[in-house]
């Protein structure tokens, strides 16, 4: 139970802040406390618009000592709404947008607030970028802690293996560097063991050369789905590591339900062009995008289909293999959804993530062939149940398919974050957390408890 906190009690808080607080009533409170997404309606305390990193020691030590539980919130975009909580505090990072490129380097540091499509921007500048999300409005903080798949990540890893450095905030109040040389368990857990152990104020990247790139997606009616996955899992599984395919059974505005196959190709045009030839000759296209873009544009091409304030509920499966029983059970609880904006996604991984050492980071799944996403989405609360219902029950009969892993980022609430990692990596990760946060202050996440 939380104790009663009065507006004097914060207003001693503010008076020790660069940024600002919004406390229940005032304006901007209710937006403030608005994530993407719409089914999470939580009511914090208080949001401290923190400006820097002593704005952020200042109200971490302030919730310490008044025993407060803290959210941290850099994007607001993960499904299960952590970054937002009832009767604690919300730290949130918005306001903390530097992003500094050293291009002679190739590398860049970014602040907590910083979304990927303002990323993205400053390191194209230079022709740089580095794996991050496929949507540009997702944080760059809790897509790289929980591991962060891209466009990317099969030629460069993921988001999490090219993190240099984290700058963190720890339970204590303290500020640490974490590296492969300074706190090296900290960094160890900072790469795919989410927000568990401190409030990272900036991220240290390596950037790779990236210009135009050959991306889009080529849909059909959904009638077609089943052939089209089976199709997309052959060029999948055959696609060298500059190549990246994803599939989705998706509702597209004013054309009904579709099955569509995404490509984006970093390498040489024309093999990306023949590589588009087995897709196509399927027929019957409802619409195809492929077109030779800058980055930027590739980067923001699934926007449209993700806007803030539609009400989601999402379940995720590791796959091994995409077998024709999996394919057949998407297609029918697709030809039966409960809310007209169901959708499922499968993402190709494998390349440069399988190759990097199983235990260099939290992250757990390297091997994996396919990530499937379930999400079940509305934007009528009365059909809450029903997509939960319908998510949980297709996941139910896909499992016996999957690996039984799950990837973190892809958790919503109420989910066991135990099934992203294996024993042994949970076991490593709740001692880190026993030395960085023994006694759960950070505990609005999928959170894993200090180790006894
Ligand atoms: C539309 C959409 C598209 C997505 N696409 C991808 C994708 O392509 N690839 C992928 O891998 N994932 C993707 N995701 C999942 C995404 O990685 C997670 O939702 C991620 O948590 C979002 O990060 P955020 O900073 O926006 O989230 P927030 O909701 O702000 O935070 C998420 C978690 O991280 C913690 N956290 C946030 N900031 C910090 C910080 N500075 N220090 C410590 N902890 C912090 C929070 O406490 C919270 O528990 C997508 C999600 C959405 C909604």
């Amino acid at each position: 139970m939380t104790p009663a906190f009065g507006e004097s009690t914060f207003k001693e808080l503010e008076g020790a802040l660069r940024g600002r607080i919004l406390l229940r009533g005032t304006e901007g409170y209710d937006q403030s406390r608005q994530v993407w997404n719409a089914m999470i309606d939580k009511r914090p305390l208080a949001i401290v618009k923190v400006a820097g990193v002593s704005d952020i020691q200042a109200t971490v030590r302030f919730a310490r000592e008044r025993g407060l539980p803290v959210a941290i919130r850099g994007g607001g975009h993960n499904v299960a709404g952590s970054a937002v909580c009832d009767d604690g505090l919300v730290i949130d990072l918005a306001a903390m947008k530097s992003v500094r490129v050293d291009p002679s380097a190739r590398r860049a540091r970014a602040e907590g607030g910083v979304l990927w499509g303002e990323y993205d921007r400053e390191t194209q500048a230079f022709g740089l970028a580095s794996p991050g999300g496929a949507v540009s409005t997702t944080g760059i903080a809790g897509l790289t802690l929980g591991g962060g798949f891209g466009y990317l990540s099969r030629s460069y890893g993921l988001a999490c293996d090219n993190l240099i450095s984290a700058d963190v905030v720890t339970a204590e109040g303290d500020f640490v560097t974490a590296s492969g040389d300074q706190h090296p368990d900290l960094f160890w857990a900072l790469r795919g063991g989410g927000g568990n152990f401190g409030i990272v104020t900036s991220f240290e990247y390596q950037l790779q050369p990236v210009g135009h790139v050959l991306s889009g997606f080529v849909a059909f009616p959904f009638t077609m789905a089943e052939a089209v996955l089976k199709r997309f899992r052959e060029v999948a599984l055959e696609a060298p590591d500059h190549r990246v395919w994803f599939a989705a059974i998706l509702p597209l505005p004013g054309a009904g339900k579709l099955v569509a196959v995404l490509m984006s190709d970093f390498g040489p045009e024309e093999e990306g062009w023949q590589a588009l030839g087995p897709i196509r000759e399927l027929g019957s296209i409802v619409l195809d995008t492929v077109a030779r873009v800058p980055y930027c544009v590739m980067q923001r091409q699934l926007d449209a289909n993700s806007p803030k304030g539609q009400r989601h509920y999402w379940k995720s499966a590791y796959l091994n293999e995409l077998s024709d029983e999996t394919i057949g059970l998407l297609v029918s609880a697709m030809e039966n959804t409960e809310g007209v904006l169901d959708q499922v996604m499968i993402e190709t991984q494998g390349g440069a993530i399988s190759r990097i050492a199983k235990d260099a980071t939290a992250f757990e799944h390297r091997q994996v062939r396919f990530n499937l996403g379930i999400f079940g989405v509305c934007t009528n609360p009365g059909l809450d149940e029903a997509v939960i219902a319908w998510a949980r029950s297709l996941h139910g009969r896909i499992l016996p398919y999957s690996t039984g892993g799950t990837y973190v980022n892809y958790l919503s609430m109420g989910d066991d974050v135990h099934t992203a990692y294996s024993d042994a990596r949970f076991g490593r990760l709740a001692g880190i957390k026993a030395r960085y946060d023994p006694g759960n202050l950070f505990r609005f996440n999928h959170n894993i408890a200090p180790a006894q």
